[in-house]
């Protein structure tokens, strides 16, 4: 598989989180063209504050032993922010893919800071789903990156 297509099982992560009232983001963890991890923004549905796309599939991979996080992709829909980057560094992963990062620029200088490679593929589809949402919930989105509420 290549990266658009691991990218589309971060996508469907993202539009099964909306279809539950969540936030539209997902991720995937991938090592050797195995996903290790799947998961997607769980703030609403599981009222939890550290479960993004990419930290939800961080925990669903599990504990994996260092030489396999540094050979691993995250995939991400959407540019990830400054906790996201945090555990990627942490576990020293050594490639992002992300989907867009139009509506929400993360801390993609820091990873690249650290020698992580960055692929944004920006995607018309990531953008669109997180357009909507945004019109649709922005109280929940302004939570989300952790803004006031305008
Ligand atoms: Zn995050």
């Amino acid at each position: 598989m290549n990266d658009l297509e691991f990218l589309s099982i971060a996508v469907e992560q993202a539009r099964v989180g909306r279809s539950e009232g969540g936030i539209p983001i997902g991720a995937a963890l991938v090592a050797d063209g195995v996903v290790l991890g799947a998961g997607r923004n769980r703030r609403v549905q599981e009222g939890s504050a550290i479960h993004h796309g990419e930290t939800n599939a961080l925990e669903i991979a599990g504990r994996q032993p260092a030489e396999v996080y540094g050979r691993s992709t995250m995939y991400t829909t959407l540019s990830p922010c400054h906790m996201c980057t945090g555990a990627m560094l942490l576990y020293g992963i050594k490639r992002v893919v992300i989907g867009e990062n139009r509506t929400f620029m993360g801390a993609e200088d820091l990873l690249r800071s650290h020698g992580v490679e960055v692929v944004v593929i920006d995607s018309e589809e990531c953008v669109q789903m997180m357009t909507d949402f945004i019109a649709a919930e922005p109280s929940l989105w302004n939570e989300d990156i952790g803004e006031p509420d305008a």
